[in-house]
């Protein structure tokens, strides 16, 4: 399903809760605040295979708030995986939780994960998440690697005056341990969920120029297509660097739809008041033509830019 713009729908991001046990200087919340309830597992379940179905898309990823506070969290990857209709099933994680977890998940059917990790320093670990896990996180971390997931991608979100100047250690690092170095640029949170007008001023770091830099260090440059034009890099390290950069040539390559975790969809980050809730309509048991109606005026609210 393309919308207005013509950007393919090939992806959904599924938040399946807005508990979390951590509280993040940084956090956007996913661009919205739930209304209702969260949806049960069924009603995800069902959710996932009509999007399949109707969008014909085989990628998701679970969100949150942090995904492994939902206690039934094996049992969703385990349904939607079940489904057979993705192929691709991720999450992203704070890591809290992935020690205990990361074999049951791997063994439910999740394929890939991505850990928020924007310091190797304890100290300045503890002042971005509020957490003084940082060593639980790492040994989390192991033990996904451990149990077979790959690849295994660290989001780093750079801020001024923060950790900017950990980059290099976290390319190196990810060089040595084989994983992917999501190099991600402070984005403003949406005016939806209160913003974060100050602490973005304070700590907005422009990463193009860095990007740049890393370029000329770079073996091979890789345009993703999808995924909003992302750029990878492979350094001589071996280090892969995928770089996330908020700017209209990234809303321009946006091939998203977001499911918020009382079923409210929308189609950007920035705009989930023009969302539509599907919760009460997968109790009617709709024809699939239906719910194609439902999630096409979704698709349609989508801006180019934002
Ligand atoms: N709790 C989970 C986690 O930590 O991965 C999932 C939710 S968290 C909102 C998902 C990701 O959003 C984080 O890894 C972080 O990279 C990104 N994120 C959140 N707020 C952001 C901001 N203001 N700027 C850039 N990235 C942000």
């Amino acid at each position: 399903m393309k919308d207005k713009s013509n950007r393919e729908i090939k992806h959904i991001r599924f938040s399946i809760t807005s508990n979390c046990n951590y509280n993040c200087i940084y956090c956007d919340q996913e661009g919205f605040i739930p209304k209702t309830s969260e949806l049960t597992v069924d009603e995800i379940t069902k959710l996932c295979k009509i999007l399949a179905e109707i969008l014909k898309i085989t990628r998701i990823k679970f969100t949150g708030g942090e995904p492994l506070c939902r206690e039934e969290i094996i049992q969703i990857i385990k349904n939607v995986s079940d489904l057979y209709l993705y192929k691709d099933i991720s999450m992203t994680t704070n890591g809290l939780l992935l020690y205990e977890k990361a074999e049951e998940l791997y063994k439910a059917g999740l394929n890939r994960i991505n850990i928020s990790l924007a310091s190797l320093k304890p100290d300045v670990y503890n002042k971005i998440y509020n957490s003084d896990s940082l060593e639980k996180v790492l040994k989390g971390l192991e033990k996904a690697k451990e149990v077979g997931f790959n690849p295994i991608k660290l989001n780093f979100v750079l801020m001024k005056g923060i950790n900017d100047n950990e980059l290099d250690t976290m390319i190196e690092f990810c060089g040595k341990n084989g994983y992917i170095l999501q190099l991600i640029e402070l984005h403003e949170v949406s005016d939806a969920i209160g913003g974060n007008g100050d602490f973005y001023k304070k700590h907005h770091l422009d990463v193009k120029p860095i990007i740049e830099e890393l370029e000329s260090r770079a073996e091979e440059i890789i345009v993703r297509g999808s995924m909003q034009n992302r750029k990878i890099l492979k350094l001589p390290n071996s280090a892969i660097i995928e770089t996330i950069t908020p700017s209209h040539e990234f809303c321009m390559g946006c091939t998203k739809l977001r499911v918020g975790c009382d079923g409210n969809l929308f189609g950007c980050l920035y705009r989930s008041d023009l969302g539509k809730n599907i919760k009460e309509a997968l109790h009617n048991h709709h024809s699939l033509s239906k719910y194609e109606q439902i999630v096409k005026q979704v698709v349609d609210s989508r801006e180019p830019y934002y």
